[in-house]
């Protein structure tokens, strides 16, 4: 049973509020599920109903995990029991299989209280590709460390930048650039997407800043200028439009010099091997895949237009004096 929820006073009602009034898992409730968690727990460990897919969420809730990164996790530790890279001797006797519930149920429940496997999966998908050794990391679907979201970027270069390039990692929040892909063309490189993702990344983090909720500006179009407007209201700061936008990529590059500082330079802003070598295998895009070369020139153009070091990825100084940041620049020893 499902009903619609929202936070006080917004119309838009995104929200939606599961109940199961049936099954093993009768009366579990949840706030839920949403894309991210149907597709990651759901589709990517092949749960067969969306009844497993509520009781996983709730598992989830309970002990304080994300959906998207446990998904991701739970999938790959399945791939490299299928492909052999980790048997019984490593998930104490467990069977790891796509599509059984019980497997899903009890590795959540293991990652949770750090037992066995789980001890090595809550660590990260990255932390247990290298652990797991034999060619795992290939399999490992992650940017920065950070388990990749639900967005397939073999057929969306744009998405796939906004993976790259995000501070965090594969996460969708920063930039949510796959509409564009699909607007303007899934095989284009052109330099117009490099500069949407950066828009996006700017617009999008704002919303945080501003402590309000973005979707009524993605799904319905409210214009940015009333977001400035409310800032103003609630604030009595003034701002245009453009203001807030480049007090939004000051924290961009602030966070790239926090990043840098930490040793996470323009290295890390890479795919998995995998969405260049593996072709999507059916559905309207089957057979697309990402080209290393034009995305790499693509990437290139996006540091351009950051006005960041083609070759580091940091941002210059010249770039950090424009957002006022010299003392940045000088920590960063520029
Ligand atoms: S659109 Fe935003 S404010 Fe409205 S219910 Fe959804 S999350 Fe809450």
């Amino acid at each position: 049973m499902t009903t619609s929820t929202a936070c006080p006073r917004c119309p838009m009602c995104c929200g939606k509020f599961s109940y199961l009034r049936s099954g093993p898992h009768v009366g579990v409730a949840i706030d839920g599920p949403e894309y991210e968690t149907i597709a990651m727990i759901g589709t990517n460990c092949c749960l067969p109903s969306i009844e497993d897919v509520v009781y996983a969420n709730w598992l989830c809730d309970n002990y304080g995990m994300d959906t998207i990164s446990a998904g991701n996790i739970i999938a790959f530790a399945i791939e490299c029991y299928e492909r052999g890279i980790i048997g019984p001797e490593d998930t104490g006797g467990l069977e790891l299989r796509y599509g059984d519930p019980e497997c899903v149920f009890k590795l959540l429940e293991l990652m949770a209280k750090r037992e066995g496997i789980g001890d090595v999966l809550a660590r990260g998908v990255r932390y247990a590709a290298r652990k797991f050794g034999k060619g795992a990391e290939k399999f490992a679907m992650e940017v920065k460390g950070l388990e990749q979201s639900a967005y397939d970027v073999r057929a969306a270069p744009a998405m796939g930048l906004a993976y790259a390039t995000a501070d965090i990692g594969a996460h969708h929040n920063r930039a949510w650039a796959i509409t564009y892909d699909i607007e303007v063309g899934r095989d284009k490189y052109t330099r117009d997407k490099a500069e949407k993702v950066i828009y996006l990344q700017h617009v999008r983090p704002l919303f945080d800043c501003l402590g309000c909720c973005r979707l009524q500006w993605v799904e319905t179009g409210l214009s940015l200028e009333y977001y400035a407007k409310v800032f103003e209201a609630a604030t009595g700061v003034k701002m245009s439009v453009e203001e807030l936008l480049k007090g939004s990529e000051r924290i961009f590059n602030l966070t790239r010099a926090i990043n840098a500082r930490r040793g996470l330079t323009g290295r890390e802003d890479r795919l998995p091997d995998r969405a260049f070598e593996e072709p999507v295998p059916n559905g309207v895009v089957k057979g697309f895949k990402l080209d290393k070369e034009k995305f790499n020139e693509l990437l290139k153009a996006y540091y351009e237009l950051r006005g960041w070091d083609p070759e580091t990825g940091l941002p210059t100084r010249a770039k950090l004096e424009e957002l006022g940041l010299k003392d940045v620049a000088d920590a960063l020893g520029l």
